[in-house]
């Protein structure tokens, strides 16, 4: 089975695995586990903040962040589509009692006149005390269900500039950035800067099997530790797992590329099939979004499993595959094979709509 549904699906390597059973470990609820410092050091390092905190999933060092920024009652901004708003359990309102107030992002990315527009224009006739105050803007870097699209920088900055000159704080949810800084060439921090916090994953593409850290100030980090600990997220000797993180962040970096090259390669391999819709060029990291149009996207995803390729319906009618570090050339080609082989016996179906990539809301995931 080649397994693409999702670079979570990634294996420890054997040099990994030696990493994690010699790690030297103690107990990180009382500050202790020196493998779990060593990684807060290095990963707030290289993202520019004063300090970062270690935790168990992307899901928690983003919502531990929203809480730590926010109280509840308060609104923040998120675009329509993105992984803290739809694929986090809905720990916005549980968690942190928080209000969305959803910007109409194109693939993920909105603009400065999307988020000043949400402001509104306060006026002294109108008392400040009435909407929900505004006190956090979200952003992602790389988009998820935008399919991996990367910000352009000139526009993150501005986008933030807007928040920023009206005090409201910026969190990145940087699960994907290292996808970013490997499309571009900018270097992480370069994104980081414009953040009061940024949250980054290891167990994605970067292939650790288990954790995500939140950067940012060293105030910040400690308001965020208590939040951590209060959802039961204090784990004691987890320099166990943080070794697998940090042997991820100091040797999987530069290894992405050919994650994205793999990604692409798959795109036009299939872009020009019977029943698929797929703009090469949205494909610009490692995720795969692309169309179908013969059957339903659920029925198309069955009878690939069926051949021996597992990947994931995303939404009605369209389908997600990701290559990430366990996954061969080979491996790719194949894939193309069955998808071919499927969308060839399905071709008289084909009715051709276009698809286009989590440009409105709920664009499937
Ligand atoms: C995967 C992901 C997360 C968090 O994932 P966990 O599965 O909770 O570790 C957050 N944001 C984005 C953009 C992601 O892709």
């Amino acid at each position: 089975m080649i397994d693409l549904r999702s670079d979570t699906c990634s294996q420890p390597t054997e040099e990994m695995r030696r990493a994690i059973a010699s790690a030297v470990v103690g107990d990180d609820v009382y500050s202790d586990d020196p493998t779990v410092k060593e990684l807060e050091r290095e990963v707030s390092d290289l993202l520019g903040k004063e300090d970062a905190v270690y935790m168990v999933t992307g899901t928690m060092t983003n919502q531990v962040g929203i809480r730590a920024h926010t109280e509840p009652g308060d609104a923040v901004m998120f675009d329509q589509n993105a992984h803290v708003y739809i694929l986090e359990g809905g720990a916005p309102a549980a968690f942190s009692g928080v209000l969305p107030r959803l910007l109409p992002g194109v693939r993920g990315v909105f603009t400065p006149e999307d988020v000043s527009s949400a402001l509104g224009v306060p006026h002294r006739f109108f008392p400040s005390t009435i909407p929900a105050p505004v006190k956090l803007l979200c952003l992602e870097n790389t988009h998820n269900i935008g399919g991996g699209k990367v910000w352009p920088l000139q526009q993150l900055k501005a986008v933030c500039d807007v928040a920023r000159a009206r005090g409201i704080a910026l969190h990145l949810d940087g699960a994907r950035l290292w996808h970013a800084t490997a499309a571009t060439g900018i270097p992480e921090r370069e994104y980081a800067k414009h953040f009061d916090t940024v949250s980054v994953c290891f167990s994605k593409g970067l292939g650790a099997p288990i954790g995500s850290a939140l950067a940012g100030s060293r105030e910040f980090i400690e308001r965020a530790r208590r939040f951590k600990q209060q959802i039961g997220g204090g784990f004691r000797q987890a320099g166990i797992i943080a070794a697998g993180a940090l042997y991820a962040m100091r040797n999987n970096r530069d290894r992405l590329k050919e994650d994205h090259e793999h990604a692409k390669l798959l795109a036009k391999g299939i872009a020009g099939l019977p029943g698929i819709s797929l703009d090469v060029a949205t494909v610009e990291t490692n995720i795969v979004r692309f169309g179908v149009t013969s059957l339903p996207a659920g029925e198309f995803v069955e009878k690939l499993y069926a051949k021996g390729l597992y990947v994931l319906p995303s939404g009605a009618d369209a389908v997600r595959a990701i290559p990430y570090l366990n996954i061969s050339r080979k491996q790719v080609e194949e894939a193309i094979d069955i998808i071919a082989s499927v969308a060839e016996e399905h071709a008289g179906s084909a009715k051709g709509a276009a698809y286009a990539v989590g440009a409105s809301a709920g664009a499937g995931y």
